[in-house]
């Protein structure tokens, strides 16, 4: 990410698949600890996959893009009142920069965010690629704005042509990108002089992370970087923003979605959890490993 020749082999590829399907990138996917080679820059102190920003790169990444907007992720529907209780808590922390103010979010998914945020904010716009998650939203919410494609793709067909906003937020979709610094600095465009960011994403450096060392369940080839203290911040700077505060946060699962997660990725493919145990394990449960961080950046210059 930044432009430094000498990264090393972090971890190597473990259990590689040759080919994808669509539900590999869905968001509930049990796809963990499967990856390709994994890099670390020392001056950045960023993670990343290996091939990152090459031809060969670029193809894949079109080829997921085709397969993720055709994701129908019911697994996670059927676990989406967990979620809105981690948004419940996410929108009260960061009422002061949502709280009658123009939002955009990139990656509204099935509307986790929106559906907490939707009340209190005077405008929202969703931005998400997948087709299904998008008719399930619009169908669902229909105050809210909500645009179907990549970012790119979304400023090509000029929807967001003319608007500014006051907060943009991502939640966990930063990793998921092959250059976090042109998107950066493509949201910065769109916000209002003095707007604020806020993302999430995982912590390579965290605790939980060095200790679980290559079984660190987040690694896969979904994410494409892994980010530091130092790498965010980074990043943020080369994108017109300074930073204004990093939380960990915790966030709430149903207790027999994580028995199920913890399972999978201890026997290294998907366990069926039977329909009794998920019925009586049906309740949530708060979770905090301090891997998970969020990021919050005001807008300082145009990037
Ligand atoms: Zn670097």
């Amino acid at each position: 990410m930044c432009g430094f020749e000498h990264s090393t082999l972090l971890y190597p590829a473990k259990n590689k698949k040759t080919t994808s399907d669509v539900g590999d990138f869905a968001c509930s996917s049990f796809d963990h600890g499967k990856y390709s080679n994994i890099y670390y820059c020392p001056n950045c102190k960023n993670g990343f996959l290996e091939n990152i920003g090459t031809d060969k790169f670029e193809e894949q990444k079109l080829e997921g893009q085709k397969l993720y907007a055709e994701v129908e992720d019911h697994e996670y529907l059927k676990n989406i009142k967990a979620r809105y209780l981690t948004n419940n808590q996410l929108v009260k922390t960061f009422s002061s920069e949502l709280k009658d103010k123009d939002i955009l979010e990139l990656g509204a998914y099935y509307g986790a965010f929106l559906n907490e945020a939707l009340p209190s904010v005077k405008s929202y716009t969703g931005i998400e690629p997948s087709k299904h998650a998008v008719s399930y939203l619009k169908e669902k919410y229909q105050k809210a704005s909500i645009l179907n494609g990549t970012i790119e793709e979304i400023i090509e067909r000029n929807e967001l042509e003319g608007k500014s906003f006051d907060t943009i937020v991502l939640w966990d979709v930063i990793e998921h990108v092959s250059d976090p610094i042109a998107t950066l600095k493509t949201l910065n465009s769109f916000l209002r002089p003095g707007g604020t960011i806020i993302f999430s994403t995982i912590n390579i450096e965290s605790t939980f992370s060095l200790c679980m060392g290559p079984f660190w369940p987040w690694f896969m080839d979904m994410h494409y970087y892994y980010f530091s203290d130092r790498g965010y911040i980074d990043m943020l700077h080369r994108s017109g923003f300074i930073m204004k505060n990093h939380l960990h946060f915790s966030y709430f699962v149903h207790c027999y979605y994580f028995i199920n997660k913890v399972l999978s990725i201890l026997r290294g493919k998907p366990v069926a959890i039977p329909q009794k145990a998920e019925e009586m394990f049906k309740f949530p449960i708060k979770i905090k490993l301090g891997d998970t961080v969020t990021i919050i950046g005001k807008k300082v210059n145009n990037a």
